[in-house]
C-alpha cells in the first residue's frame, strides 16, 4: 500500500475501523514511514482528546447554576436600566426646575429703580445723590433734590 493510500486510512486505523487485511498493510507501511507514524500519533492524541471530552460529565447542578446565573444577570441588567431611567428623569427634572426657577425669578424681580441718569443728568457719578442712589437703590424726587442742594 502506498503512502497516499495509508494517509487516507490512518484515521480509520487509529479508530480501529479497518478490516484485518487493511490494518496489516497500514502497519507494514507505518514500520517504514516516519511521516505516517507522526501522523498516526497526532491522530491518536486528537482521538483520545475527543473521547475524553465526550466522556466528561458535567456537575449535577450545572443546569441549575447556569439558569441561576442567567437570571441574576437578567435582574442586574434590568436594575441597571431602571437606575439609568431614574437618573435621566432626575436630570430632566433638575433642568426643568432650574429653568423654572430662573424664569420665575426674572419675572418676580422688582422693576429696576429709577435710573440715576433720569435725575442726575449732568451730575458727576461720584455725587452724594449718586452714592445715595447706589446704596439705597431708590430715591424720591424730593430726596434727590435735597441731596443735590446739600452738595
Ligand atoms: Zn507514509
Amino acid at each position: 500500500m502506498d503512502h497516499q493510500a495509508v494517509q487516507s486510512l490512518l484515521s480509520a486505523y487509529v479508530d480501529k475501523e479497518l478490516r484485518e487485511e487493511e490494518r496489516v498493510q497500514v502497519e507494514k507501511h507505518l514500520a517504514g514511514c516516519s511521516e505516517c507514524r507522526k501522523e498516526q500519533q497526532v491522530l491518536r492524541r486528537i482521538s483520545s482528546g475527543v473521547v475524553s471530552a465526550a466522556e466528561y460529565t458535567l456537575p449535577s447542578d450545572f443546569t441549575a447554576r447556569v439558569v441561576r446565573s442567567s437570571r441574576q444577570e437578567k435582574e442586574r441588567m434590568v436594575s441597571s436600566k431602571a437606575v439609568e431611567q431614574l437618573s435621566r428623569r432626575l436630570v430632566l427634572g433638575c433642568s426643568v426646575a432650574v429653568i423654572a426657577f430662573v424664569t420665575i425669578g426674572s419675572l418676580l424681580q422688582p422693576a429696576p429703580p429709577i435710573v440715576m441718569e433720569t435725575y442726575l443728568a449732568g451730575e458727576p457719578g461720584d455725587s452724594l445723590a449718586a452714592r445715595t442712589l447706589m446704596t439705597e437703590g431708590q430715591l424720591s424726587k424730593d430726596e434727590l433734590l435735597l441731596s443735590v442742594v446739600i452738595r
